[in-house]
């Protein structure tokens, strides 16, 4: 062999050494369930094996040959289901009895964005600690502390939900703030916890910006001011959101403004209290979500009175098959947030889950408040062409809990495993999230850091 052979040998060597590296494939999970759950039919087959390479599902089945060198997780004594959505919360706020008397004007003026960031990603690792892997924020989240932890969980800096982030939420002038004059005028008290939007310009500019600095979704104050939004400036807000991949979502305080919204077509409604039956009925008619936030009576939260109502109004939504997600708006503390029986503080999954009881009382079937946690939760967040059920080609989002959520939903209270991106971030009822924190960014979306 001549020199020049040899280095030519020794480049395809090298070239194939890289082309091998390449190629290599990812790590194989394979996940053995013993029941496995589809909440899209409502049914449960037996003895699955969930096999998962890197971070997404790539078979599924009851027979399926385990690869050699596949980390195997045994959950055969568990039942595998996707994991949970909360449709409709606000991570990063949370209004106190001290010291601002659940008075959230004061929690925005003495919170800080990075501090209210903070505790956004603590409350993500305890909604993913209660098998919650899809979070819609929206709102309330001071200067686009929602899109920050969405941007910081992708980056692979920390574990949590697939966030879906709102930014500030935009309304006509006041927002939900009556301020005064000074504090309007002279501070721009408003901003950032609303972006004010009073005309078509405005309400495109609003739109424009949430999705420039990380917006998901787009969140429309309806009628939190008797001037409202239109049907014709919400559905310049739909269509401009849609450039962006953005639906909209309009928090409704009246039946009006719940008319409004219902006739723009909009694709999600938020609290379920001012909706009459007709509405109900139009709104399933249209495919109009409804992120009802039905508020149980605790301890620490609600009156009878409240719960009957948010229950009789969950019961007619549901009768009339309005497309329903599992939703809170759960954006406060108090010092009675404690289990009876154990006197240790709930977390906030703790607090979310308990959110079963108004269904519960509803008489909500199993099957559909799993389908509201899950599918229409995908639906409601549009991801459910890429993320949520435990299909191949999807991510590898799943949680087991013991006991069948089939017949008692009440097994959603004790997740054991919890999994997201392909990732184990808690087995045996103990979080292990150590593959969840990265020194740098794992990937950045279209090379972007906001979208
Ligand atoms: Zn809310």
């Amino acid at each position: 062999m001549n020199k020049r052979a040899g280095m030519l040998c020794l480049l395809l060597v090298v070239l194939l050494a890289v082309v091998a590296a390449q190629a290599q494939p990812a790590h194989v999970t394979a996940i053995k369930a013993g029941r496995l759950i589809d909440p899209e039919t409502g049914t449960a087959a037996t003895n699955q094996v969930i096999l998962i390479e890197g971070e997404k599902i790539t078979a599924v089945g009851p027979n399926l040959a385990i690869p050699a060198g596949a980390t195997v997780i045994d959950l055969s004594k568990l039942t595998v289901l996707p994991g949970l959505v909360d449709a409709h919360t606000h991570m990063a706020i949370t209004y106190k009895e001290k010291p601002e008397s659940n008075y959230y004007y004061l929690t925005y003026i003495m919170d800080s964005t990075p501090l209210r960031a903070i505790q956004a990603a603590s409350n993500g690792i305890q909604l993913l600690n209660s098998g919650f892997t899809v979070v819609r924020d929206v709102g309330n989240n001071a200067l686009y502390a929602d899109a920050a932890l969405r941007q910081a969980i992708e980056q692979g800096w920390l574990p949590g939900p697939t966030v879906i982030p709102s930014g500030p939420m935009i309304g006509s002038t006041g927002g939900q703030f009556w301020p005064t004059p000074e504090m309007y005028k002279y501070h721009n008290i408003m901003f950032p916890e609303y972006i004010d939007a009073n005309s078509p310009d405005e309400i495109v500019r609003a739109v424009r910006e949430n999705m420039l600095f990380g917006a998901r979704t787009i969140k429309l104050c309806i009628d939190c001011k008797p001037w409202g939004y239109s049907v014709e400036d919400i559905k310049l807000a739909i269509s401009e959101a849609a450039k962006g991949g953005c639906k909209v979502e309009g928090h409704v305080q009246t039946t009006d403004g719940a008319q409004r919204a219902i006739d723009a077509g909009i694709h999600m409604i938020a609290h379920g209290n001012a909706l009459t039956p007709e509405q109900h009925q139009q709104m399933a008619a249209k495919g109009i979500f409804l992120n009802g936030t039905d508020t149980p009576f605790m301890p620490y939260r609600g009156s009878e009175q409240a719960f009957k109502r948010t229950v009789a109004n969950l019961r007619d939504a549901w009768e009339k098959k309005v497309p329903l997600t599992f939703s809170t708006d759960l954006d406060y503390w108090n010092e009675r947030m404690k289990n009876e029986k154990t006197g240790e503080w709930l977390t906030r999954g703790d607090m979310t889950i308990a959110f079963l009881e108004t269904w519960k009382a509803a008489g909500i079937p199993p099957a559909d408040i799993l389908h509201s946690m899950t599918i229409n939760g995908y639906k409601a967040a549009d991801i459910i062409k890429e993320r949520g059920p435990i299909k191949p080609g999807f991510y590898a989002d799943l949680i087991a809990v013991a006991g069948n959520p089939l017949t008692n939903i009440d097994a959603l209270h004790n997740v054991q495993f919890v999994m997201k991106n392909g990732m184990v971030f808690k087995k045996d009822g103990v979080m292990t999230p150590e593959k969840f924190f990265h020194p740098g960014p794992v990937r950045m979306p279209n090379g972007r850091w906001t979208r």
